[in-house]
């Protein structure tokens, strides 16, 4: 049987890599000129960080996530032995609770000290139903800033978001940007209480798992994917009627921002976001059209508590991760190609074995001056090779014959007008690249 990729997996090959590469790099442009340095974690942590990060009873933290485990860390459990925290690990489901986790470690953030901006690209995995735009190993970019406090923060980390998406090509007008504010300790408590008591009200008409949220986790019953359970919810009290004056302030604050910066926004009081960790202001940007059931191309917001929730310093922080497939799909659907084309190839054509050494020898001396070049590595007859070189869209092919090595001069075809020239051998390179250009 031919080997097959995991389920919910994915090969990225030629194109498609390229494409991945393109989007990390549209990242890096963009995040770089908002002040953003790279960051790279490792694909697994301790299973306790997301369990603490992301929150207990999240569907991340209860179904989705991959544990792993060392062979010897099997054993111990097959022996009923006890493992110790180091050797309950599990692949990163996202990048926050990570980054969060290494600025703590490294002491990145510093009293009084300016924010800390980081930015990241890289799979992450989640053991979810497979389906369009819904995958087990997934890529996602995202950033992190560390320590800014001000509604403009809240508002520069929304207007980057849009400007990453802006910078890959999506078309404006199939984007919404959706924004809540999750409140905090202040009005948050009583909030969730009241959302309890709907929830309760309302238990007939709820999933078995949102009948259970309503007593261990009633706001994660806003994520829910159950249609009737999306019904009910969208009657249920508003986070936005219920805010705090100090949050009230800042969310209007933070739309002020948004508005004078030319945004448009609607405000989804039924928004909450997959994970425990978000205070304050959230926002997602959903997509129509492509993506199947799978609408949402990246959101984030502020998690003021997170930082000390996985042991480290009270520092506030804020983020955004934006999905790459689901990008893919929406460009798809839009017509736009992210992959920049392969640099234009030649290929060395060997006629035949005396003068394989001196093919072997131009190739060389292309690729030295960095041309892309292929050769003839399989001893093949010159027709064939012309349509390897046809196969490979190749723009130039360098014919070495014995004749042409005996003159000291090659011929060189453009594949495409077919007009032909002859350069010297010494200054071969030179000459490719006068054509090329
Ligand atoms: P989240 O980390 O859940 O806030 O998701 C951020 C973005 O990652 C989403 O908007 C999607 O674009 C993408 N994403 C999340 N989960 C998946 C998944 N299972 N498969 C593909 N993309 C995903």
């Amino acid at each position: 049987m031919a080997p097959k990729a995991p389920k919910g997996t994915t090969d990225l090959i030629g194109e498609q890599a390229r494409s991945w590469e393109r989007f990390v790099e549209v990242a890096r442009e963009v995040f770089t000129v908002y002040g953003y340095d790279r960051v790279e974690t490792p694909a697994f942590e301790q299973t306790d960080l997301f369990v603490r990060g992301c929150g207990e009873t999240t569907d991340i933290a209860t179904k989705e996530m991959f544990t792993v485990y060392s062979v010897g860390a099997v054993q111990k459990l097959r022996d009923d032995e006890p493992l110790k925290d180091d050797q309950r690990l599990a692949l990163r489901p996202e990048g926050t609770a990570s980054i969060v986790r290494a600025a703590a470690e490294h002491g990145l953030v510093t009293p009084g000290g300016a924010p800390v901006k980081l930015w990241y690209a890289g799979p992450m995995f989640r053991c979810e139903r497979p389906q369009k735009g819904r995958l087990r190993e997934f890529r996602q970019v995202g950033v992190e800033c560390l320590g800014a406090t001000d509604a403009a923060s809240d508002a520069e980390m929304i207007i980057m978001c849009m400007r990453f998406f802006e910078a890959l090509g999506i078309p404006d007008s199939s984007m919404r940007l959706l924004i809540n504010s999750m409140g905090d300790a202040d009005c948050r408590p009583a909030y969730t209480e009241q959302v309890a008591a709907y929830l309760h009200e309302h238990a007939d008409e709820l999933c078995d798992d949102c009948r259970r949220r309503a007593d261990t986790n009633p706001l994660r019953a806003f994520d829910c994917k159950n249609e009737g359970c999306q019904a009910v919810l969208s009657d249920a009290p508003r986070f936005t009627d219920n805010l705090c004056p100090a949050c009230e302030e800042r969310f209007d604050e933070v739309k002020a921002y948004l508005t004078a910066a030319g945004l448009d926004f609607e405000i989804d009081p039924t928004l909450v976001r997959g994970f425990d960790y978000y205070t304050g202001t959230v926002f997602e940007v959903q997509v129509e059209g492509g993506l199947g059931a799978q609408s949402a191309i990246g959101g984030g917001g502020r998690y003021d508590n997170l930082m000390a929730e996985v042991g480290g310093p009270d520092t506030c922080g804020l983020g955004f991760a934006v999905g790459y497939e689901r990008i893919m799909l929406a460009l798809d659907a839009a017509g736009v190609t992210l992959a920049e084309p392969p640099a234009p190839t030649v290929y060395v054509a060997c006629v035949d074995d005396t003068v394989r050494e001196t093919a072997f020898e131009v190739t060389r001396r292309l690729r030295d001056a960095g041309v892309r070049t292929l050769d003839d590595l399989q001893g093949r007859s010159l027709k064939s090779q012309f349509k390897v070189a046809d196969k490979a869209q190749a723009r130039l092919c360098v014919v070495v014959g014995p004749d042409e090595v005996a003159a000291g001069r090659l011929t060189v075809r453009d594949m495409g007008t077919h007009a032909e020239r002859e350069l010297p051998i010494d200054g071969i390179a030179d000459g490719v690249k006068q054509m090329l250009a």
